[in-house]
């Protein structure tokens, strides 16, 4: 694996993400077509991260360790609802 270049790709994917995600907030969440935008850059994201994890440059299980306690923060910071439901779901 080229390395420079795969976290060069994973960048360019990320800011795609904000691209889309922008869109969203932009032009309103429930846009169908800007949903499956943000759904494409999130599988491009997720592509990437499946490229590191099978190089052993990542551990996907690591980068798993991270998501309830963002979860947890989540509960206390934010409003998000059913925060609950989702972490008893992992
Ligand atoms: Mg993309």
């Amino acid at each position: 694996m080229n390395v420079k270049e795969t976290l060069t790709i994973l960048s360019e994917e990320c800011a795609e993400v904000i691209q889309a995600n922008s869109k969203l907030i932009r032009f309103g969440p429930y846009d169908e077509d800007n949903v499956a935008e943000l759904e494409q850059e999130l599988g491009d994201v997720m592509a990437m991260l499946l490229i590191l994890d099978y190089y052993g440059y990542i551990s996907l299980e690591n980068v798993k360790e991270h998501v309830e306690p963002k979860l947890k923060k989540l509960k206390k910071y934010s409003k998000i609802k059913n925060l609950n439901k989702i972490i008893k779901n992992l």
